[in-house]
Parts: C-alpha cells; structure tokens; sequence
C-alpha cells in the first residue's frame, strides 16, 4: 500500500485525503467522485518552480491542462504563479472562464482553427505555439489584418522520442506533430517568422513523450534545440530568448513505476542549456517547461461504490463498481495499471486478487485486472489511486452515464469544484424528432 501526498488512515480506518475522510466525501457527493489532494499539486508546482530559482535561470512552468481542466484546477495553477497550456478553443475557453492571466496562456494544437486563433489574438495571450506551415500563413494573416502582433514558439520534432525507461532517436520523426528539425522545415518556419513586423518569435518548443523516467531524452532534446539556435544566430543574428522543453515527467502508478523527483528533471535540463551557453558564448534562454500528468496524475483519487460480485470458480472474482471506461478510459484504451484499496476498511488486511469492473456494456471495461484489496463486499468503497491525469477530461457519456463529480480536498475542507452530470444534463443536446418537425424553439 503505498500513499500518495496527505492521503493517511484515520481512527475508523477510513481513507483521508487532505484531511477528509473519504466515507464522508461519499455520503456527501456520491460516487463516483474524483476528490483532488491540492496540497499534492501545489508541493510539486512549487518543485518545478524553484529548482529554477534556485538554478538562477529564468523560467516558466506551464500546466499542460489537457491532462486535467476545470476553472477551479486553472484557479489553483494561477494562484501557484504557473503558466497554462491550452491545446484548444474548450481549454482556452476555460482559462478565460477562470480569468487566467493571459500573458501566461500558452496555445498548443497540430490543427487549430483559424477561430479559434481568432479567439488567442481577441484574448491577447501571452504566446503561440505554431505547429505547421498552414498555421503560420493563418497567424501572419490575422495579425496583419489587426495589425496586432503575437508571440510565438516553432514546435521542434528533435528527432528524440522518449517513454518510461527508455528513448529513440530517430533521424526523421514520424510524428503528426511540428517541423522537423533535420530536414530543413524548422528552418523554413523560421525564415517564415523571425523578421515579420507583428510576429515576435520567442524561441523553439519540443515535447518527446510522456511518463518519462529518465533525464537522458531531455538532455539529448536540449542539446538539438540548442544546436539549432547556435545555427539561427551564425545564420541570421537571431538570438532565440525561450527555450521550451515540454512535459512528460513520469509517476508512480503501482509499483513497477519509479519516478525521478520533478528536481531531477529540471537539474538535468538546466545543466545542458548552462553548459551549452557557456560553450557557444549564447544569451541563456529562458527554460519553460509543460508538466501535465506530474501536476495532477497522483493527487486524484476515485472513489466508487461497489456493486454485483461474481466469483469464477478457480478462475477470479469480479466487483463491479459504479463507474468504469466512462470515467477512466486510461485501461482499456492503453492497457494501463492502476492500484486501489478499499477505503472504508483499510485496516484489514488488503490480500485478495480481484478484477475491478466497471459498468459499461463493454468486456474490456475492467478498471484493475488484478487488484490487491480487502475481500470486496457490495457497498464498499473502492478508491483507485492516481486518476488525476487525463482521465476526467477524457470522460464520455457512453451507456449515457453522467459523468462523476469532482472535489478538492485540503487542509481538512472539502469543496466541490465539478458537480455530477444529472439526466437532465446527459440528454441536454438532444432534440426530439416531433418537436424538430412542428420547426418549434427549443
Ligand atoms: C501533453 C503535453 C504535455 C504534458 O504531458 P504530460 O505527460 O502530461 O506531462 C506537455 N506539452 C505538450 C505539448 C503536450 O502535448
């Protein structure tokens, strides 16, 4: 049994996160329910952040949002002094909803409309980041025609693509994402950019994968970045003042996972670009960086109630939980491990192999295909550890399940940041046939 953050037993044997007990959470919003341990993110926001500090170099740590969005969540990144990433007009929406500061929204995305690139200029956010050729005449367009000027970053493809414990690299990069840096695009982009009168190019931008646990694939795609901005530099007297590395950092989802420190991460980028400045005699960029998953990853927790048993004699026994792939696509879509326990007993003793199935008309929605927890009776409360990240935003509505609420715990209080989807709130959208006919208002 392993705990993340504040996460603790109390004298009833119930599970708290940030001090509240999950018994409680349950009666109070129902299940299932996503309750955050926000003390978690800000320990690990303020991580990133002063390894900068204590670095000296100037930096900024952008929430890559996808991973988690809601107001409340931009809210607690605002109030941590973190940048945000948006990848669409729905994120970026969203930070405008939570009053974000602008200056510090970042927008991703290999396909983003000329809307909503509309929207970044209306909004006047503080960069984007330009992912393909068409993007770039779409940019020039819009800001010439308001002549209104934008920041922007060059998405990279370093030809370095990392997962867990290992990396590639690759001479070509076969990905739907950036301009390659080897085969002349980078450079193309950047004769596109670097002297266009409303156009203010801040630097280069990679991400090489994600649940990363080593620092090797970040000093390799620094060093690519860096090289380039050396060339740029001999090539057009252009100094490049950012340097974005992205996010990826890995966590510890059971334990098979062994995450490094977020200080490990960053101490491993910021000797590469010190000592290649130091070398080339260049300006020292500043360093941001994209953390998603290591924000918010290990501070969620789910909690479900248990329901039907089945028991296949010699072969396993299932429980069936109140949610499933609608709340947490994360194993069916990508096989991938989560631990859990069983929240209102954990003091005996947590031994029995069980497959945690959710309740969608599907096989393969099973939660946990082996899940080591108290023998599960119907009623119990089943917290799966570590669902903060891309889980959530990637609900859907299938079977029509509302999808579950959300709360944030700390300092033993307790709010709700989400509110559970009703019925009403599932067939919101829909218009029945009759009333589409007689043409009537809906
Ligand atoms: C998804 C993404 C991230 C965050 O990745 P994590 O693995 O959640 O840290 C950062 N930057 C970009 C561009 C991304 O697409």
């Amino acid at each position: 049994m392993h705990f993340y953050g504040t996460q603790t037993v109390n004298e009833k044997g119930h599970l708290t996160i940030g001090g509240v007990d999950t018994v409680d959470l349950a009666h109070s919003y129902g299940t299932p329910l996503i309750a955050y341990d926000i003390a978690l993110f800000r320990e690990r926001a303020k991580a990133f952040k002063e390894t900068f500090k204590n670095a000296g170099i100037q930096a900024q740590v952008a929430y890559a949002s996808k991973a988690f969005s809601s107001i409340a969540i931009y809210e607690v990144a605002q109030q941590e002094g973190l940048s945000l990433d948006v990848v669409s007009g729905g994120e970026l929406y969203t930070a405008i909803a939570a009053d974000f500061p602008r200056e510090r929204i970042h927008f991703h995305g290999n396909n983003k409309s000329y809307t909503e690139l509309q929207l970044a200029f209306d909004e006047k956010i503080g960069c984007i980041v330009i992912d393909n050729f068409s993007e770039i005449a779409m940019v020039k367009e819009i800001a010439e025609i308001r002549k209104e000027s934008m920041k922007v970053l060059i998405r990279v493809t370093p030809g370095v693509e990392a997962s867990t414990h290992n990396y590639i690299t690759t001479g070509q990069e076969d990905s739907k994402f950036g301009f390659d840096l080897k085969n002349g695009q980078a450079d193309e982009a950047f004769k596109q950019l670097y002297d266009h009168p409303y156009i203010g190019l801040l630097g280069m931008h990679c991400h090489i994968g994600s649940q990363i646990f080593e620092t090797d694939a970040f000093r390799l795609a620094a060093k690519a970045l860096m090289d380039k901005m050396v060339a740029w530099r001999e090539q057009h007297q252009f100094i490049c003042t950012v340097l974005n590395l992205g996010g990826g950092f890995g966590i510890r989802y059971t334990e098979e996972d062994e995450p490094l420190h977020p200080s490990a991460y960053v101490e491993e980028m910021t000797s590469v670009v010190l000592a290649m400045t130091r070398e080339f005699q260049y300006p020292i960029p500043e360093i941001w960086i994209e953390p998603g998953r290591s924000l918010v990853g290990d501070a969620g927790t789910t909690l479900y109630t248990a329901g039907s048993t089945k028991e296949v004699p010699g072969v396993r026994k299932y429980i069936a939980v109140d949610g499933g792939m609608t709340d947490n696509i994360r194993p069916a879509l990508y096989e991938a491990k989560y631990n859990a326990a069983t929240a209102n007993r954990m003091n005996v003793p947590h031994s029995d192999p069980v497959t945690i199935a959710g309740k969608c008309c599907e096989s393969g929605d099973k939660l946990i295909e082996e899940a080591f927890i108290a023998n599960p009776e119907e009623g119990d409360l089943i917290a799966i550890f570590c669902t903060g990240a891309y889980t959530y935003a990637m609900a859907s509505n299938y079977n029509r399940l509302p999808r579950p609420a959300i709360v944030f715990c700390e300092d033993s209080e307790h709010q709700l940041v989400v509110r559970r989807e009703t019925y009403e709130d599932v067939i919101r959208l829909d218009i029945p046939l009759q009333l589409a006919k007689r043409g009537e208002k809906i």
